[in-house]
C-alpha cells in the first residue's frame, strides 16, 4: 500500500489529487492508483448533485459522434475495454459490475425514425467499419426480443452496446482504488484551488492538500473549480428523469435507449433531456410521457408497478461531446467533463489516467478541447 507523504508544512502531499468522486473522477482516480501515482479523492457530500447516482447505466455507442467521428470511435473503444475493466474490477474487488454487452437496440415508433436513424448510423459506418449495426424491421426485432410490441416499425441494432450497473461500477472503482493505496476522502468538498510555483495547494472542507497535479472532475462544480486554474467549463446541467419498476420476469436481453432491464429484473424506463436548471426533482408530464414510450414499446409493462423515480442532472457541453484539457496557465492541471460517464469509465481509467500521469495525450483526444465551441454542434445522445 502507498502512502501519501508529509511536507514539512504537516500537510499530506499527493502526486495527484482528484476533485470528485463521481463516475468520471474514480475512473481517473482508480487508473492513476492503479499506475503506481499516490492520489486522493476528494468527495462532496450527499447533498452535492451526483449524476453519477442517478443515471441510466448503458455503455452506448451507437448514434454517438454524427457530427464528431472522433467521439464515436472514443466512445466504442471504451466500450470494447469495458469487458476487461469489469474482469480486473471484479478480480481485484470482487463486487459485479453486472457490466453485458449483448449489443444494444435503438426502437423505432414510426417509419421516418427508423429511416433517420438509419441514415445517422450509415453515415458513421461509412466512416468507420467498426461502427456497425443492423436495421430490424418489427418482425426482426419481434425475433430477437419478443416481448416488444407489433406497433413498433423497428429498430436499429448495434453490437457495440451493452450495459452495467452504475452504483457497483461506482462501488467496485471506490475499493479497487484504495486497494491500490488510493485515499478516499467523502464529504470533502473542495472550495478553492491555488496554483503554487510547483503543483498546487487543494483547500478542502477538512484541511489542505497539497498535490503535484489536479484533475477537476466535480461535475457541475467544475464551472466554480476551472477558473482557479485558468480554465473555463463551458456546461450547463441537463436533466434527465427515470423510473424503476419491481422485479419483473425477464423479458428483456437487449439493453435499449428508453427501457433496460437488469440482472435482478428490475426495469429502468428513460429518460428525459430538460433544460431545467439545477432543479434535479421530477415532473408529473415528463414521466407519463415517458411511461407512454415504454409501454406502447413493452405491453407487458402496462401493469407493472414503479417503485422508484428520481431526476439527475447530465453535465452538458454546448456541443454534448467531452473535454480533456490541461491548464496553459497552469500545467498539471486537468479538466475532465463528459455525459457519459459510464460509457467511458473503461477509457477514462486505462487511456486518460496514463495521459494525467505524464504520458503523451493520445490523438484520439485532440478534438476534445475547450477551444472548440465557437463553430461545432452535436445532438446528444445518452
Ligand atoms: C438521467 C441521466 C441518465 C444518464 N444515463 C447515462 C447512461 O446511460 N450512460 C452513460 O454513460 N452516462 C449516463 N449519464 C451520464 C453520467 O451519469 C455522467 O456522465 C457521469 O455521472 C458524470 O460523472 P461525473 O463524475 O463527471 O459527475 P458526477 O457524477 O455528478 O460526480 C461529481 C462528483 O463530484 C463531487 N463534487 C462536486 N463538487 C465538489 C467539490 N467542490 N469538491 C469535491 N467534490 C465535489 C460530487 O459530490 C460528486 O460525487 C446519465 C446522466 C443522467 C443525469
Amino acid at each position: 500500500m502507498q502512502e501519501s507523504t508529509r511536507h514539512n508544512t504537516g500537510r499530506l502531499a499527493f502526486d495527484v489529487v482528484v476533485i470528485g468522486g463521481g463516475l468520471v473522477g474514480m475512473a481517473i482516480a482508480y487508473g492513476l492508483a492503479r499506475g503506481g501515482q499516490r492520489v486522493a479523492v476528494c468527495d462532496g457530500a450527499d447533498a452535492a448533485y451526483r449524476a453519477a447516482r442517478g443515471n441510466f447505466g448503458l455503455v452506448w455507442v451507437q448514434g454517438k459522434g454524427g457530427r464528431c467521428l472522433p467521439y464515436a470511435q472514443w466512445s466504442r473503444e471504451s466500450s470494447e475495454r469495458w469487458g476487461a475493466f469489469a474482469a480486473q474490477l471484479r478480480r481485484e474487488t470482487g463486487v459485479e459490475t453486472g457490466f453485458e454487452r449483448p449489443g444494444g437496440i435503438e426502437l423505432c415508433e414510426t417509419v421516418e425514425e427508423l429511416e433517420a436513424g438509419q441514415r445517422l448510423l450509415e453515415s458513421l459506418r461509412a466512416q468507420d467499419a467498426s461502427l456497425d449495426y443492423h436495421v430490424l424491421d418489427c418482425h426482426a426485432l419481434k425475433q430477437r426480443i419478443p416481448a416488444a410490441s407489433s406497433a413498433l416499425a423497428g429498430g436499429l441494432y448495434s453490437p457495440n452496446d451493452g450495459h452495467a450497473s452504475p452504483l457497483y461500477t461506482l462501488r467496485a472503482m471506490q475499493q479497487a482504488f484504495q486497494r491500490h493505496g488510493g485515499v478516499y476522502l467523502p464529504s470533502n468538498e473542495v472550495r478553492e484551488i491555488r496554483p503554487r510555483a510547483s503543483g498546487f495547494e487543494v483547500f478542502a472542507a477538512s484541511g489542505v492538500l497539497d498535490a503535484g497535479r489536479v484533475v477537476l472532475a466535480a461535475g457541475l462544480d467544475n464551472l466554480r473549480l476551472a477558473p482557479m486554474v485558468g480554465m473555463h467549463a463551458p456546461i450547463t446541467p441537463l436533466r434527465g428523469q427515470i423510473m424503476v419498476t419491481e422485479r419483473l420476469a425477464p423479458f428483456l436481453d437487449y439493453p435499449t435507449l428508453v427501457v433496460r432491464q437488469t440482472p435482478e429484473g428490475s426495469v429502468l424506463l428513460g429518460d428525459s433531456a430538460e433544460h431545467a436548471g439545477f432543479d434535479d426533482g421530477q415532473t408529473r408530464a415528463v414521466m407519463a410521457d415517458i411511461a407512454r414510450r415504454a409501454r406502447t414499446a413493452f405491453p407487458v409493462l402496462a401493469h407493472a408497478r414503479i417503485v422508484r423515480a428520481w431526476g439527475a442532472l447530465r453535465i452538458m457541453t454546448p456541443d454534448g461531446l467531452p473535454v480533456y484539457e490541461e491548464s496553459r496557465a497552469h500545467p498539471g492541471a486537468f479538466l475532465a467533463i463528459c455525459h457519459s460517464g459510464v460509457t467511458l469509465a473503461a477509457a477514462h481509467a486505462d487511456v486518460i489516467a496514463p495521459w494525467i500521469a505524464g504520458g503523451a495525450k493520445p490523438p484520439v483526444l485532440q478534438p476534445f478541447v475547450a477551444t472548440r465551441f465557437s463553430n461545432s454542434t452535436d445532438a446528444h445522445h445518452v
